[in-house]
């Protein structure tokens, strides 16, 4: 499944600091991806539909769709987002990144060895400066710089990665048993028990095959 289903969330309003013409405009509200990961850096691998595929159905398709995703995860506010917009940047390195930490994410959770070539490649994209951030009352908002974003949105990324990957929670990383789903995701269920990204998703349909294997005509 693509997982582009739409969203029940209302459009987020840009903050009133903008011109009136922007003032008006909000975030359009397709969802990009469903948010089941319990982690920024794992929902940011499930940005690919059946990723275990050899050609995943791709998710970013642009770098309006990048960003749309960043502001659905609130990593950037809707100002961000419009600011981004008039600097469009190609999604390679981003593209780059997200598969990295996804081959270690699989790694981690038990298909597959963690390579240092990847590593490398967190280690690189994290070391760039951090964002200013944006106060909203008490509360910080990540204000990348217009000529910077992907670099800084990607510097943000490996590095909630890298923190994961290096903390004892990491064992709790799991991968969707769901045929090529392998979307990844925190298990923080007792006994590290779960099985599926979403019972109603691929836990449903293994549930459908299972009743059919069951009762199937001999
Ligand atoms: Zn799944």
């Amino acid at each position: 499944m693509s997982k582009t289903a739409k969203s029940k969330t209302a459009a987020t309003p840009l903050q009133p600091t903008r011109s009136r013409a922007i003032r008006k405009a909000l975030v359009p509200r397709e969802l990009i991806a469903h948010q089941i990961a319990g982690h920024l850096a794992l929902d940011f691998c499930n940005t690919a539909g059946e990723h275990l595929r050899a050609r995943p159905d791709e998710l970013l398709r642009d770098w309006e769709s990048f960003l749309r995703w960043a502001t659905q995860v609130g990593l950037i506010g809707p100002p961000s987002y419009f600011e981004l917009m008039r600097h469009p940047e190609p999604l390679d390195e981003i593209i780059l990144l997200r598969e990295a930490i996804y081959r270690i994410g699989l790694a981690v959770a038990g298909a597959g060895r963690t390579s240092r070539a990847d590593l490398d490649i967190l280690r690189r994209c994290a070391n760039v400066p951090r964002p200013e951030i944006e106060l909203n009352g008490n509360a910080g908002q990540w204000r990348p710089a217009p000529s910077h974003g992907s670099k800084q949105i990607g510097g943000l990324l490996a590095a909630e990665a890298l923190s994961l990957f290096c903390s004892p929670r990491a064992a709790r990383i799991g991968v969707c048993e769901g045929g090529n789903c392998g979307w990844l995701f925190l298990d923080e269920s007792r006994g590290k028990k779960r099985r599926w990204c979403d019972m109603n998703d691929c836990g449903s349909r293994a549930k459908a095959r299972r009743y059919y294997e069951k009762h199937k005509p001999s």
